[in-house]
């Protein structure tokens, strides 16, 4: 049995415990208390030190396989149309050998940084091999894109075989099949997807762009549209909001981890709890594409789930999740920190089905992180959403 102690233990399930120690026993936990509590197991004690031992952070969205595109988050400033499409011309142009290379580099950032979890949106499917043997827990979101909707069903076709392909290969980071967004996905795709109980995730809600192309057209978006081939394609806006038309769709189902969620009223706040949707915030992304910022309190209020993600690196300045609580913490001052701790740690682990993630209870997997601390401290939940607070993965 491997004893860990630390000046402060946050399970995640209870309130902090000082001078805490968590006992693991083949990959479990088996127990955890104080250092000084009755029935703690007997043994020698690894001493962390001064800090916070904490259930390894749950990343639930990202894109790793777009980590060599940070310099296209310079063009963030430009407003979102721009940056996608920066985004799309800088990928085509990239050298698969950098990208890859790029990709490795990133999951070694989110392990040096204390995630043990993450949720990947990959429309490559080509860095599988690097996440089965990078020890983290991961789900794969297998991103469809495909505005023309008369090529749907081959669209919808071509990724079941990839998928099935790779089951057949034997990689065993579960992948699941999921839709960029509203206005990148064409309706009959989106509700092809639905009656397969998908998407499994998406983005939504998350640009003024976005709002406005369904409400009533966006000339900027119909002209990047043109640009990328599916000018043909004729689209009447269904002039309503985006949860609203996927909700019409029949794509906002329990378990979606649906992206962003920057732009909901109440009513939307209301159906996404209803349905069972988890919703993936990522406010430095936000930030840096100037798109506002998640209503988070009152979406937590209106009883939906909401867990924590960067987003890639080409809106983020760093796979660190810590850095993301920190910057919601920042932005929402009188948000609980223990309400945004639970946001990176157990609900991302229910929103990806790894539900034995997340707190350190007895029996569920021991996958846990640490961040030191320089000085003594007397709130570890609010030095955890400090922005001073760097976690690191414990092996044990
Ligand atoms: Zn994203």
């Amino acid at each position: 049995m491997d004893l860990l102690s630390a000046e402060w233990v946050v399970p995640g399930a209870g309130p902090p415990i000082r001078d805490g120690l968590a006992a693991v026993e083949d990959g479990r936990i088996a127990w955890v208390g104080g250092r000084g509590a009755a029935g703690r197991p007997a043994g020698a004690v690894r001493d962390l030190g001064r800090g916070v031992l904490l259930p390894g952070l749950v990343n639930a969205h990202c894109h790793l396989e777009l980590s060599h595109l940070a310099a296209v988050r310079e063009q963030g400033h430009q407003g979102f149309v721009a940056w996608v499409e920066a985004l799309v011309e800088r990928r085509s142009l990239a050298d698969p050998a950098d990208a890859r290379a790029r990709t490795e580099a990133a999951i070694d950032e989110l392990k040096t940084t204390g995630t043990v979890a993450v949720g990947d949106v990959s429309n490559a499917l080509g860095h599988l091999d690097l996440l089965d043997a990078s020890g983290l827990a991961a789900v794969v979101f297998y991103e469809l894109l495909a505005w023309d909707p008369a090529r749907s069903e081959a669209v919808l076709e071509d990724a079941r075989r990839r998928v099935a392909d790779i089951a057949r290969q034997g990689v065993r980071t579960p992948v699941r099949l999921a839709a960029h967004a509203p206005y990148s996905v064409s309706p009959a795709l989106l509700r092809s997807l639905a009656r397969e109980g998908g998407p499994a995730a998406i983005h939504l809600a998350e640009s003024e762009a976005e709002r406005r192309f369904l409400a009533e057209g966006d000339a900027e978006w119909s002209a990047f549209l043109g640009r990328r081939g599916v000018g043909h394609v004729s689209f009447a806006p269904p002039r309503t909001t985006p949860a609203r038309y996927l909700d019409g769709l029949g794509a906002l189902h329990p378990g979606l981890v649906a992206a962003h969620c920057v732009h909901v009223d109440a009513d939307e706040r209301a159906l996404l709890a209803r349905r069972g949707v988890f919703v993936a915030v990522c406010p430095r992304s936000n930030r840096r594409l100037g798109v506002g910022i998640p209503p988070v309190p009152e979406m937590l209020a209106a009883g939906v789930e909401v867990c924590l993600g960067t987003d890639s690196l080409a809106s983020a300045e760093s796979l660190d999740l810590l850095q993301d609580a920190a910057a919601l913490h920042r932005e929402f001052p009188a948000l609980e920190p223990a309400a945004i701790v639970r946001m990176a740690t157990a609900t991302g682990a229910r929103a990806l089905g790894l539900g034995d993630l997340g707190s350190i209870e007895r029996g569920k997997r021991a996958a846990l992180a640490f961040a030191p601390a320089p000085r003594a401290i007397d709130d570890p939940l609010g030095f955890l959403v400090s922005g001073d607070a760097r976690a690191r993965r414990v092996e044990s």
